[in-house]
């Protein structure tokens, strides 16, 4: 009965709406141009990067800082310490018997990356590194508006693949390179981001990109980026028909260039194979992957639903602004980079399109939208599981009536497990990895399905288009999808961004009590838990009729349209919430109800599900 309810969202019409707004709003800007030597037999290389800066900011800066994110990669480093100090460390990173991998990391191991000098328009500047961020005291300060250049000529060396980037991943792939070069930390109106790499997450400047990569000759590459003398390189990159040229030398420089990424990832090794793919009326797709006969099929099927991927989330979500996205073999299970990802490759099909779907889907999140991480995980994690999600349902033929099932599980355990910290917490900072991953990914794609529930799935579609037509490129945060969701529906929703994302109060409704009044049936309901929600009930009749009560949340000031097509809706009187009790009264006998349900599209977060449902005797 409450599963034959769940009508899953139908309008996915694409509306344009909303012009330009949020003047306030500006970002640094950043063109990097990078030369790196990279040797392949000790994993050591070394660049110089040009690093024009715009100070787009209303103020004079004194400082900048960059990221030296391999530095983590050393016993002793604070990812190590934090690791040995975790109570639920990251497998990927401990041995069987819990032990940090990154304290047993050899000299020869280990990852560094260090600036070896660096001028600002010509002058030297000091410079000293605190862990995994360079501190930069300037020559001059530059004034709101200006630029400056930054010449910098660093070196580094690979680390033992530990967490996401290294050499010689578990399935073999010789180099997974993100996070590799030094990269300006993001100055925004919420001030500096430098970070220190601990554990998790991102944010960056976006600017283009000019990088030439000089490597082994037998190394196939991909990643961030446009080949530019792909003629010249070959390895699948040519125009068809080309004849590549004999190069002399032990060595390839493959020039790459990216407009307006935040990041540049690249991945390299002697045995990929590189198949390319053209999405209609999108980009081109490049995937790369072990010539390993246990992957092959895979690799292959996954590609035509790479292009499905695509065309549904540049449907439901908005055009895909690049021309070029690469799915590559590497890294150590999947992590999404600027026009590329790195997935690991031996794996079940479903979940090879699942890690595909998830790590695409947050191009869109996390690279154009690109809310900080490190603060908001929540938004990019979580709307990032909440549409690939739906991805999965409409290009794997899921015939699960409810995708989010599990999702709303994750949530319930964690949010009864007295772990739970506010989705306020940064990333870092959550005591557990378990409250992490469940407060970023499954109560952050609750927040979007919740939505739904409360303005209406049309109007939660369309509040997604529209927050990334009117935030890509821009750094959102929380308040900026809370006013779309209220511009596009009417709906007042403060209480719901703070309850939900900077507490940890939970939702618990229930039927205290059913009984006859006359030829009527009184309803009461009650509160339990603190965080306020509107009310869905169905009530159920013996001959197999139905008919659906709304309750508004008095706090706001506006009603969704009737979800349930076809079945008759009355919208009864609004709840202020510090009632604990409510009643309302059906017009037929108790004797004709087979049963009353609260929201019985599930929806809505409930931590008990127990008291949502009363049945006659
Ligand atoms: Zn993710």
């Amino acid at each position: 009965m409450t599963k034959s309810f769940f009508t899953f969202f139908t309008a996915l019409l694409s509306i344009g709406l909303f012009a330009q707004g949020n003047t306030n709003y500006w970002q640094q800007h950043v063109d990097y141009t990078m030369a790196v030597d990279m040797d392949v037999d000790n994993f050591q290389y070394t660049g110089k990067q040009t690093l024009v800066y715009t100070n787009n900011s209303p103020d004079e800066l004194k400082r900048v800082y960059f990221h030296l994110f391999f530095n983590a990669f050393q016993p002793g480093s604070e990812m190590d310490i934090r690791l040995q100090n975790i109570a639920d460390p990251d497998g990927r990173m401990t041995t069987a018997d819990k032990k940090s991998r990154i304290a047993t990391l050899t000299e020869s191991e280990m990852g560094y990356l260090h600036a070896t000098s660096l001028t600002q328009d010509g002058n030297q500047v000091s410079f000293s590194e605190e862990g995994t961020v360079l501190v930069v005291d300037l020559a001059k300060p530059i004034p709101a508006g200006a630029k400056s250049t930054f010449n910098m000529e660093f070196k580094g060396q690979v680390p033992l693949q530990i967490r996401r980037s290294g050499r010689n991943s578990e399935e073999g792939v010789a180099l997974s390179m993100s996070q590799w070069y030094p990269k300006l930390a993001e100055y925004d109106f919420e001030g500096w981001h430098a970070d220190p790499y601990i554990a998790r997450e991102f944010q960056g400047v976006w600017g283009d990109f000019d990088v030439k990569l000089t490597i082994d000759k037998d190394y196939t590459v991909g990643g961030t980026g446009y080949l530019q003398n792909a003629d010249e390189i070959g390895h699948g990159y040519e125009t068809p028909g080309t004849k590549i040229k004999k190069q002399k030398g032990k060595t390839l420089t493959w020039h790459f260039k990216a407009p307006m990424v935040h990041d540049f990832m690249w991945a390299a090794d002697p045995d990929y194979i590189h198949d390319i793919q053209q999405v209609p009326n999108g980009p081109i797709l490049h995937f790369l992957y072990k010539d390993d006969p246990k992957i092959l099929e895979n690799w292959k099927k996954l590609q035509p639903k790479t292009i499905e991927a695509m065309e549904f989330f540049s449907k439901n979500i908005g055009k895909y602004p690049y021309d070029q996205y690469s799915v590559i073999q590497g890294g150590d299970g999947g992590m999404e980079y600027a026009m590329s990802t790195l997935i690991t490759g031996n794996r079940k099909f479903g979940s090879l399109v699942g890690v595909m779907a998830h790590e695409l889907a947050h191009s869109w999140f996390q690279h154009i939208l690109a809310t900080n991480e490190s603060k908001h995980e929540w938004m990019d994690e979580g709307f990032t599981s909440f549409i690939s999600k739906l991805c999965m349902t409409e290009i794997m033929d899921s015939d699960k009536e409810n995708p989010f099932e599990g999702t709303y599980k994750g949530y319930r355990n964690l949010a009864l497990s007295g772990k739970e910290q506010p989705q306020t917490t940064h990333a870092d900072r959550y005591a557990l990895n378990f409250a992490y991953g469940i407060s970023a990914y499954s109560k952050g794609s609750i927040f979007l399905s919740q939505l739904g529930y409360i303005i209406g799935q049309d109007k939660l579609m369309e509040t997604i288009r529209t927050y990334y037509d009117e935030f890509k490129f821009k750094h959102p945060v929380p308040n900026d999808v809370k006013r779309v969701a209220e511009k596009i529906s009417g709906i007042e929703l403060d209480w719901y961004l703070t309850d939900w994302t900077q507490t940890t109060n939970t939702i618990d409704y229930g039927i205290k009590e059913v009984s006859a009044v006359e030829t009527n049936t009184k309803v009461t309901l009650e509160r339990i838990g603190l965080m306020p929600m509107p009310l869905d009930i169905l009530v159920v009749y013996n001959d197999g009729s139905r008919e659906t009560f709304y309750a508004p949340l008095q706090m706001m000031r506006g009603e969704k349209e009737n979800p349930y097509e076809g079945v008759e809706r009355t919208v009864i009187k609004d709840w202020p919430w510090a009632y604990p009790t409510y009643d309302f009264e059906i017009s037929k006998p108790m004797t004709s109800i087979q049963a009353i349900v609260i929201d019985p599209s599930q929806l809505m977060a409930d931590v008990n599900l127990e008291n949502n449902v009363w049945q006659a005797e």
